[in-house]
C-alpha cells in the first residue's frame, strides 16, 4: 500500500460533565479497529485504550487535557515518515505544528522521530488541543493548550531501583543454573564476566560449583525492566571460594574487587568474546578442519555467531590489521612486557581504527566471522610472549593496582554491607534503600 491506513476513532462529545462516560464510549468503539490497527505498518491509528496501555503513555493526561469534543488520534511512526506528512495525511493543521516546533525545547524532542515511535494527540477540527511522545525510557514529552496557548513540560518517569539476590549450582552450564535459579542469560553473562579473570566457566566450571549473587533490578511503575548491576557476589569452584564486590571509586569508576581490596580484574581477558562455546582448546596436534592434516593448532579457537564482537584482550597497540593468510582478516596486539596477541578470522573490523592506535582492554577491534583458513564462524586468538605461543588459559597473566591505602576506609565502608548479603542466612530478598523503592512483591520470589 503507498498511503498509510487511516483508522480513526472520533469521539464527539457535547457535555463536558458526560466526558467519562464518553470517554468508555470511544474505547468500547474503537476496540475492535485498533486490533486491526496493528498489524498494519505504517499506521496511522485510533486507539482503544487497551492499545493505549500497550504503548505505555499516560492516556489520561491526554483525555483530561481534551476538550469536551476532540478526536483522539494514536499515531505509530513508520520508516520515512516525517511529521509535516503525517500531520497532512491527519488533515491537521500544519501551523499548529510550526508553532509546536517554536515552543523552546519542543522542537528536537518532537522530530526525532524513529519508527515506532508513537506520538498521541488530541484534535478538534484539525487543530491539536494536546500531544504526547515518549522521548526516552523515562521522559515523556507532554504539550498542552489549555487557553488557546500551547504549554509543554516534560513528564519524567524514573526507573527504581531494588535489589535481588540469587544462588544456585553447577549442573550443566553457569547458564542453566542462573536460569534455574530465576535469573536471565544477562546476569548470567555479567557473572561470568565478574569472574573471568580466576575461572574458565567454559572448562572448569563444574557440577557441584556454586554462586550467591547480589544485584540490582530496575523497575517502572513496579513492573520489573531489567537487571543492574552485580553489587556482590560469589562462586565456589571445586571447592576453592573467590569473592568480588563492586566499588564506585572517588573518580566515579566502578570495579570489581576482592573483599580485601585486590583488583579482580587482570591485564587480559580470558576470552576475547563474551563467554562463547570454546570449539577447540589449545593442543599440539589436532586436525585442522580446513587442511585436513594434522598441525599444530597454536591457539584457540571460540566459536561465535559471525558478527559477535571481538574485544581486546588487553590494553595495547595495533601492530598489524589486514588480511593475513590463513589467519583471514587479523589483528595483531603489542601489550606491555613483550605480551603479543592475534585475532583471527574475523568478518570485518571495528571501525574507525588503524595500526598504530592504542586500544582499551575490552574495546571492540572486530567482529568473529570466517575468513582465511576457517570451516566455520570463529575467532582464532594466539597470545606469545616475546614470540612464544603461549596457552591463554594456563599462564599466569599479571594484576592489576590494588586500592591504594588512602581509599580503603572508603572501600571498606562502601563494599562491607554488600559482602555481609553473601552471609545471610537465609538469603532472602533484601531491599535496597533508594529514593523510591521497588515493590519486593513482583520479585520476591524470581
Ligand atoms: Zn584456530
Amino acid at each position: 500500500m503507498t498511503q498509510p491506513d487511516f483508522v480513526q476513532a472520533a469521539a464527539e462529545a457535547t457535555e463536558p460533565s458526560r466526558f467519562g462516560i464518553v470517554a468508555s464510549c470511544i474505547v468500547a468503539g474503537a476496540i475492535l479497529s485498533a486490533a486491526d490497527a496493528q498489524v498494519r505498518n505504517p499506521v496511522l491509528e485510533a486507539i482503544a485504550d487497551d492499545a493505549v496501555s500497550a504503548v505505555d503513555l499516560p492516556v489520561s493526561d491526554v483525555l483530561a487535557a481534551a476538550p469536551a469534543s476532540f478526536e483522539f488520534v494514536a499515531i505509530t511512526i513508520g520508516r520515512n515518515d516525517t511529521l509535516d506528512q503525517l500531520f497532512r495525511g491527519l488533515q491537521l493543521k500544519l501551523s499548529g505544528l510550526a508553532e509546536l516546533r517554536s515552543l523552546p525545547d519542543v522542537r528536537k524532542s518532537l522530530d526525532m522521530i524513529r519508527p515506532g515511535d508513537v506520538i498521541q494527540l488530541t484534535h478538534l477540527d484539525g487543530e491539536i488541543k494536546s500531544l504526547t511522545r515518549r522521548i526516552d525510557e523515562t521522559a515523556t514529552l507532554s504539550v498542552t493548550r489549555p487557553d488557546g496557548v500551547f504549554s509543554a513540560s516534560i513528564v519524567e518517569n524514573p526507573l527504581e531501583t531494588g535489589e535481588h539476590m540469587l544462588h544456585g549450582s553447577i549442573a550443566s552450564s553457569l547458564y542453566d543454573a542462573v536460569n534455574l535459579a530465576g535469573g536471565t542469560n544477562r546476569l548470567a553473562v555479567e557473572l561470568a564476566h565478574v569472574f573471568q579473570y580466576d575461572i574458565d566457566f567454559v572448562n572448569q566450571a563444574q557440577p557441584g560449583d556454586s554462586f550467591i549473587v547480589a544485584y540490582e533490578q530496575q523497575f517502572q511503575d513496579g513492573e520489573f525492566v531489567r537487571d543492574g548491576d552485580i553489587l556482590a557476589a560469589e562462586f565456589v569452584n571445586s571447592g576453592k571460594t573467590y569473592r568480588a564486590v563492586r566499588y564506585v571509586g572517588p573518580n566515579g569508576k566502578a570495579d570489581y574487587y576482592t573483599p580485601d581490596g585486590r583488583p579482580v580484574r587482570k591485564a587480559f581477558l580470558r576470552y576475547p568474546v563474551d563467554y562463547a562455546r570454546i570449539s577447540s582448546g589449545f593442543s599440539s596436534a589436532r586436525r585442522h578442519p580446513v587442511l585436513n592434516r594434522v598441525r599444530a593448532h597454536k591457539g584457540i579457537d571460540f566459536a561465535a555467531p559471525t558478527g559477535t564482537p571481538i574485544k581486546a584482550a588487553g590494553a595495547g597497540r595495533i601492530t598489524s590489521r589486514g588480511r593475513n593468510g590463513g589467519y583471514g582478516n587479523a589483528v595483531v596486539l603489542a601489550h606491555k612486557n613483550g605480551i603479543t596477541t592475534l585475532y583471527g578470522h574475523m568478518s570485518r573490523f571495528a571501525k574507525g581504527q588503524q595500526v598504530g592506535d592504542y586500544v582499551t582492554q575490552g574495546q571492540v577491534i572486530g567482529y568473529v566471522g570466517m575468513t582465511g583458513l576457517a570451516s566455520g564462524p570463529h575467532v582464532h586468538y594466539e597470545y606469545r610472549v616475546n614470540g612464544v605461543y603461549k596457552n591463554p588459559a594456563r599462564v599466569t597473566v599479571p594484576k592489576a593496582d590494588p586500592i591504594p591505602e588512602s581509599l580503603m576506609a572508603d572501600f571498606k565502608a562502601q563494599t562491607e554491607p554488600l559482602l555481609a548479603r553473601l552471609d545471610a542466612p537465609a538469603l532472602p530478598a533484601v531491599q535496597v534503600a533508594s529514593a523510591t523503592p521497588a515493590p519486593t512483591s513482583t520479585h520476591a520470589g524470581r
